[in-house]
């Protein structure tokens, strides 16, 4: 068989469950994955020949394509802010949205940054390291900081800060149980678990069936929950002048802002998001 053979098996294959462009993406991530081969090679040499034991990656590959089995945890890897990520299904995939938290956090902190060299930070449920990663590589003389319950992310975001040669110090906690924290930081970050129970009809089978729903799932009756504990540690562990961002549910912007008044925070911000959706909240604290 041939690459252009395979491409078209996969067109046929797909066409029912994603848009052509996205099969064509899928067909080439697995090329590169695969044989090393970008599109543009492959527009070189539409038939290049592929043996046996290909084929047959290929043809498991679709399969689980078939099953709206994620593209990026079927070749281990994925792209957030220009940096290289390894994922599996112990970790979210990163999403856009948090990028532009990401972006938010490294714009709003130029200021600090000037007067104060080594700023501290803390992600709260790093997952795959993806957002203490991406801060750490653009903030050079940070000290950053990283929490997860699960040791299998914690795995995950340990092979990352590797991958992007960061230093990064990891701890192994529930947020929602832990006492105290005995680290100050400068700016601490989150996008906890937001997604309420009642909203799983409106999500896409291959986010619900396949991402780790301990990241991504909130009780009904209490969506804050997480919200109301990283802000009530911030609190103790904030130093002076210290800020907080959270990524949001986007029904919760008002709510959260009103939470965060209620513990004393000031500057507090909404933001939204490319989607036009309220996505992220910043606030200082001056005690
Ligand atoms: N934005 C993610 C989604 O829609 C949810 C992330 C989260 O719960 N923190 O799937």
């Amino acid at each position: 068989m041939n690459l252009t053979e395979i491409k078209n098996i996969f067109y046929i294959e797909l066409e029912n469950l994603y848009p052509k462009t996205e099969i064509e993406s899928f067909f080439y991530l697995l090329t590169e994955d695969f044989i090393g081969l970008k599109r543009v090679d492959i527009a070189l040499d539409p038939k290049y020949k592929i043996d046996k034991i290909l084929q047959q990656k290929f043809i498991s590959a679709l399969a689980k394509l078939k099953n709206e089995y994620p593209i990026q945890y079927i070749i281990g890897k994925t792209e957030f802010y220009g940096l290289p990520f390894k994922v599996n299904n112990d970790v979210l995939i990163p999403r856009p949205e948090t990028e532009e938290l990401v972006q938010w956090v490294i714009n709003e902190t130029q200021e600090k940054r000037k007067k104060k060299k080594g700023l501290t930070l803390l992600d709260i449920g790093t997952g795959s390291g993806c957002i203490a990663i991406a801060l750490a590589k653009n903030l050079p003389d940070a000290e950053v900081w990283a929490l997860d319950i699960s040791d299998k992310a914690l795995k995950i975001a340990k092979e990352n800060a590797k991958l992007n040669t960061v230093n990064i110090q990891f701890l192994n906690e529930n947020i929602l149980k832990v006492e105290k924290l005995s680290v100050k930081f400068d700016i601490i970050i989150s996008n906890p678990p937001y997604v309420r129970e009642l909203e799983k009809s409106k999500i896409q089978n291959n986010v619900l069936l396949n991402e780790p729903h301990l990241a991504l799932f909130v009780k009904d009756e209490d969506p804050l929950l997480f919200y109301d504990k990283i802000a009530g540690h911030a609190l103790e562990i904030l130093n002076q002048n210290g800020m907080l961002f959270f990524e949001i549910n986007q029904d919760f912007g008002k709510g959260i802002v009103k939470l965060l008044k209620e513990k004393g925070f000031q500057n507090i911000e909404l933001k939204k998001d490319i989607f036009g959706v309220d996505r992220m909240v910043k606030a200082d604290l001056h005690k």
